[in-house]
């Protein structure tokens, strides 16, 4: 652990601060830790502007450099393949349909809404479902852009569950989290405030701030959804962001992104929900890898991602198996996704698949 900084005191790589003034930017920093293929050089030069590179050094440090396929190392550093002509053609930017008239707010599904309010996030993932934002700069919304959504959610009842999103939300100011969490308060008919962050990965001495933690609790209910997708990623220090934040009595929930090459194995999707378990995170969804612009070469077939789920059946708790999920074209919402247990039917009467691929005959009935 704590490859490449070595010689970095605690009190620095213990630092959120310190993670995000280092992040490695340029392809001459990024040369001084680690040997680059001729792939990753031209991916980092032809997608200047467009989609840009950020790594803190915790992240990197997770990198086996020796390793050309290093999990961290493919989520992490920019190839010539994202803007290969081939990947350019397919997908689009905003494949989900999420910009709408009002800046930074997606009303999908009648009892919730999307915010995505920065633009900023600790590392540029490169299989990013917003990868569109990366070239808008570092920005987070105004106060009067955030009263403009507020006032929305204010006048349509039927919200109760706000998704704050982005880039990283918690990577904003305190004040400006603390904002906007006590301008939702305000509203009564919103009743859980969820954050997607991916901090605990990136970043986990974000949640070493007590400021930070003091807000979080103070406004609660609040969940938070992060983002791990290899187990490897899972380190004494994300487990212990995770723990700080299970103490002030916020659930922590996994989504997980099926990707080619990184994670696309059912050997190491059990392996990660094991790994989340024990740390007491809920494994919630597994998406299929978006159309997006920029990242289809991440995207396998849905055989393999319901092969993974079916594998997991039998070999791990049912918390342990998240809902692999589609999320359809065009802003039409999320589809979950089962391998088929059900063999036939008649009437009342079932042929089920078990687990271990027996096959079951079972009549279902009401008692009246
Ligand atoms: C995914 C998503 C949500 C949240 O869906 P859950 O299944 O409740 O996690 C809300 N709004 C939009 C636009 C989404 O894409």
């Amino acid at each position: 652990m704590r490859r490449f900084f070595k010689n970095v005191p605690d009190k620095d790589w213990l630092s959120y601060e310190w993670q995000i003034r280092n992040r490695i930017r340029t392809l001459d920093e990024l040369k001084a830790f680690i040997k680059l293929t001729p792939e990753e050089e031209e991916g980092i030069r032809r997608t200047r502007g467009l989609y840009p590179m950020a790594i803190t050094p915790y992240y990197l440090s997770l990198i086996d450099p020796d390793d050309p396929n290093d999990p961290v190392r493919l989520q992490a550093i920019p190839r010539v393949v994202e803007v290969d002509e081939k990947v350019q053609a397919k997908g689009e930017p905003d494949a989900l349909r999420e910009e709408g008239q009002i800046p930074g707010l997606t009303h999908r599904y009648p009892d919730r809404v999307l915010m995505v309010v920065t633009t900023f996030c600790a590392v540029y993932c490169r299989h990013c479902m917003r990868k569109r934002i990366f070239s808008q700069g570092e920005r987070s919304l105004t106060k009067a852009e955030i009263d403009r959504i507020i006032d929305y959610i204010k006048q349509h009842e039927e919200v109760r569950d706000v998704l704050i999103s982005g880039g990283d939300p918690l990577s904003m100011s305190l004040e400006k989290i603390e904002y906007i969490l006590k301008r939702l308060r305000e509203i009564k008919h919103v009743e859980i405030i969820r954050f997607g962050t991916r901090l605990p990965v990136l970043a986990p001495q974000r949640f070493f701030d007590n400021r930070l933690l003091d807000i979080l609790e103070r406004y609660s209910p609040i969940w938070i959804n992060t983002h791990f997708n290899h187990p490897k990623e899972i380190t004494d220090l994300s487990a212990e962001a995770v723990d700080r934040l299970l103490r002030i009595g916020i659930p922590v929930n996994n989504q997980a992104v099926l990707l080619k090459g990184v994670n696309d194995d059912p050997d190491t999707m059990l392996e990660l929900s094991r790994k989340l378990l024990r740390i007491k995170v809920k494994p919630q969804y597994l998406f299929h890898c978006d159309p997006i612009k920029g990242a289809v070469h991440f995207r396998t077939t849905v055989d393999k991602g319901l092969e993974i789920i079916n594998y997991m059946r039998g070999r791990i708790s049912g918390m342990g198996i998240p809902t692999y999920a589609v999320d359809l074209p065009g802003g039409k919402g999320k589809v979950p996704l089962l391998p088929e247990y059900i063999v036939s039917r008649m009437g009342n009467t079932f042929l089920f698949r078990s687990f271990s691929g027996e096959i079951v005959e079972y009549t279902i009935d009401e008692v009246a």
